[in-house]
């Protein structure tokens, strides 16, 4: 899960700033999306219906019956370190959960994601139930559980750990209630999902080296069990790097100087993208991040480098921004070309780190309905919302794709103080999970 910043705040910040109203930004920001929604009754019916079921019943209960054991494995699993591009000893243990759980078949794909097969009855759909097995944490980073009371504290305990606990317990309960979908059915570890990840797990299972074709997808990513993630936060990360000769500051003097290229571009594109964020339409960010470059004071640097990141829920609103991006840094490039009065020219290399895909889905899509049928028949009180999360890459593809919640409380995601803290409701989450699964991968007994 990537967070997102509160846009209030920013919002407000500027307005504070800049004396530029909030009525823009409210409105993207959209504060229907706070509100609880329910779904059309056909699929509260539908839902009911299912959850009446007494294969289904039985496995609800399963799920009850299971806690101390998803909590067992929840703790195995956060206890084994899985770095980002490290995720390797984690997912042989993952495979071989899922396997004893009863999976038909487990294999690791090209790229590393753990995947279970559960043949359906007709096999005509294939839905997928995911948790993304790598963390944020480099090698090396202590990992061992400590109990305060009843709260965890680990680094990945909740972000994403709990969610392959989750994802594993629901394939057991299928299986103790001996529940036969009518779909295939598969259970997944993903690889990749952060920040460095670049989500390439999600991106390979979609790719001609995937396990073909996916009909619908559940990530299971953050604890809210309110959450449903029905649009995908998109953002475009770049490294930008511009090169030259470099030497002396007295002796060379003349030279073009990669550090000058850099300043106009950043200047350059923050002029025009602080423009852009302000027109009205979907909101876009924009940001420099990081620079670097350069070895003393008194030498031209033979290198400057910057990274940004920008971010938007529209496709073209990422285009725009991408394109003043672009056009700044190339004007930059000129100028300084124009401006050194000897020597080699400045290139300029940019290179795409982070290359997330937006999208948004209709909240009247079926799927998006039972998502939020299942979570009001468990009593929680669903929210629509946008996140950057796997569910990006079907849904840029129009695959229809949600992220749920994994349950309990938790906090200090990404830090070294993360931790998770069954409510004793966090059990209800896996129920939701497994009814939106079944709800869409259908049961005919
Ligand atoms: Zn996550």
């Amino acid at each position: 899960m990537n967070i997102i910043n509160t846009s209030l705040i920013r919002a407000a910040m500027l307005l504070s700033i800049t004396g530029v109203t909030l009525k823009s930004y409210a409105q993207e920001d959209n504060p229907a999306e706070k509100k609880t929604v329910v779904a059309a009754k056909q699929y509260t019916q539908e839902v009911n219906t299912l959850a009446n079921k007494v294969s289904v019943k039985k496995a609800l209960q399963t799920i009850v019956d299971l806690q101390p054991q998803t909590l067992a494995d929840h703790i195995l699993l956060t206890e084994i370190p899985a770095p980002p591009y490290k995720e390797m000893v984690r997912a042989k243990k993952y495979a071989e959960l899922l396997k004893a759980a009863g999976a038909d078949s487990v294999w690791t794909d090209n790229v590393g994601n753990v995947i279970a097969k559960v043949k359906g009855r007709t096999g005509k759909k294939t839905v997928v139930l995911e948790g993304h097995m790598d963390t944020v944490f480099p090698e090396g980073t202590d990992v061992k559980i400590v109990h305060k009371g009843d709260t965890l504290y680990a680094p990945g305990i909740s972000d994403d750990t709990r969610a392959l606990a989750v994802v594993l317990t629901v394939l057991k309960a299928v299986k103790k209630a001996d529940i036969k979908t009518d779909a295939d059915v598969l259970f997944i570890g993903a690889v990749g999902e952060e920040g460095q990840g670049d989500l390439r797990g999600v991106k390979n299972m979609f790719s001609d080296k995937g396990p073909g074709k996916i009909d619908t997808y559940i990530a299971v990513d953050g604890t809210d069990i309110n959450m449903i993630v029905h649009r995908g936060l998109g953002s475009h990360r770049y490294r930008i790097t511009y090169k030259g000769p470099g030497g002396h500051s007295w002796g060379s003097f003349g030279l073009a100087n990669p550090h000058y290229a850099l300043a106009g571009a950043i200047h350059y594109w923050v002029l025009a993208a602080d423009q852009f964020s302000r027109e009205k339409g979907v909101r876009v960010s924009y940001n420099v991040g990081v620079t670097g470059g350069g070895t003393s004071v008194n030498s031209i640097p033979f290198e400057s480098w910057m990274e940004v990141d920008m971010r938007s829920e529209s496709p073209e609103r990422l285009a725009g921004m991408d394109k003043l991006l672009q056009d700044a840094v190339q004007k930059a490039l000129k100028e300084e070309n124009q401006l050194k009065r000897f020597g080699a020219d400045l290139t300029v290399d940019v290179k795409l780190i982070g290359d997330r895909p937006s999208g948004v889905e209709d909240p009247g899509l079926p799927f998006v309905q039972r998502a939020i049928a299942t979570a009001s028949f468990l009593h929680a009180e669903p929210k629509l919302g946008a996140e950057s999360t796997n569910a990006n890459i079907p849904i840029s593809k129009g695959v229809p794709a949600v992220t749920i919640g994994c349950g309990g409380a938790a906090g200090g995601f990404h830090s070294l103080g993360e931790w998770w803290l069954d409510d004793k409701k966090a059990y209800i989450a896996t129920q939701r999970a497994l009814l939106l699964l079944l709800a869409e991968a259908g049961v005919s007994k």
